[in-house]
């Protein structure tokens, strides 16, 4: 009985993960040609200097619109991208679409916006690519290396084996800066905040959800954003979505944020908007739809 029992557990499990396998395979094959059929876009979602409210900042955010399953988040495909190293074409376009509209935005509204782009650590494991890639890149656009922030997460620094010391410093001095992903969520090692050129840490999103329930969360920001300072880098929080957390966050000095408070990720045109909006609140009630004071 027992075993006939194992047995049945077994193939549902089998079953399971068949049908999971099978589901990967299929968006696999699909997301090969999902550049090619323009199925991706990019979006951009609002960073705000937090003092002030304004937006100073925009990460641009991969989408994958897929024909029947519709939005596709990236936290599902990324990864199946970086294993099979479509990431570093992906990225390159990401990057591209990137550096031209944040082009679009310093004319139009702010001659210091920058965009931040997500950087897979597989985009750093072959030596010779991407040293000079980016800024190479920008140069064409006769871009500032300043108008893009590089988003980068813990695990890379780690990795000794990356050059990941060199390509930072590439950056460094072509401009570009350098932005620590979800901080606090991977292992954590505070030796690489003064080993390798950072500008900006951002505070992830699991410890911002949590900051008016659990003071250890709350602790925990303000200790990074105490050290961070004291280190000349700037902080970034992530997921912001009540006024309690923004009042908390500017209280302990946070620089920036970003979150559904301000907006979620749009497409460009609607970020151009947003934009538009805030360089001349033509009317009181465009300006109050913004406010959260
Ligand atoms: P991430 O870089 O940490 O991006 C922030 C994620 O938090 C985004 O999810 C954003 O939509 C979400 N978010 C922002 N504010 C809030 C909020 O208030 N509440 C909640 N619940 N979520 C919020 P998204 O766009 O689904 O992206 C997920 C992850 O996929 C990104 O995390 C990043 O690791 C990866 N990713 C996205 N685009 C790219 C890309 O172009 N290249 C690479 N390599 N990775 C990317
Ligand atoms: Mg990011
Ligand atoms: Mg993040
Ligand atoms: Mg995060």
């Amino acid at each position: 009985e027992a075993k006939k029992q194992g047995r049945d557990c077994f193939s549902f499990f089998t079953g399971d993960m068949q049908k999971a396998a099978q589901n990967r395979m299929r968006l696999l094959n699909e997301l090969h040609g999902a550049l090619d059929k323009q199925q991706l876009m990019v979006y951009y979602q609002p960073i705000v200097e937090l003092a002030t409210q304004k937006i100073c900042k925009a990460e641009a955010l991969l989408r994958w619109h897929h024909p029947a399953l519709g939005m596709v988040s990236p936290g599902q495909f990324v990864p199946l991208a970086e294993e099979t190293g479509m990431i570093v074409g992906m990225g390159d376009w990401v990057f591209r679409r990137a550096a031209s509209q944040v082009g679009i935005w310093r004319q139009q509204f702010d001659p210091l916006f920058q965009v931040s782009v997500n950087k897979s650590p597989v985009q750093f494991s072959k030596t010779s690519y991407a040293r000079a890639h980016w800024l190479q890149l920008l140069e064409q656009l006769g871009l500032p290396g300043d108008s893009i922030v590089a988003e980068i997460t813990e695990g890379l620094l780690l990795d000794a084996t990356h050059t990941v010391g060199e390509h930072l410093r590439v950056f460094r001095e072509g401009g570009i800066q350098v932005a620590l992903d979800d901080f606090g969520t991977g292992y954590s090692s505070l030796a690489y905040l003064k080993k390798f050129p950072i500008d900006y840490l951002k505070i992830d999103r699991s410890f911002v959800s949590h900051l008016t329930i659990d003071s250890s969360d709350m602790a925990l920001c303000e200790a990074i954003i105490v050290m961070a300072h004291k280190l000349g880098i700037k902080v970034i929080a992530e997921g912001i979505e009540t006024g309690e957390q923004y009042d908390l966050l500017v209280g302990a000095g946070c620089d920036y944020g970003q979150g559904y408070l301000f907006s979620r990720p749009v497409p460009a045109d609607e970020f151009s908007e947003l934009l538009r909006r805030q360089k001349s609140p033509a009317t009181e009630q465009s300006r109050d739809e913004f406010s959260l004071l």
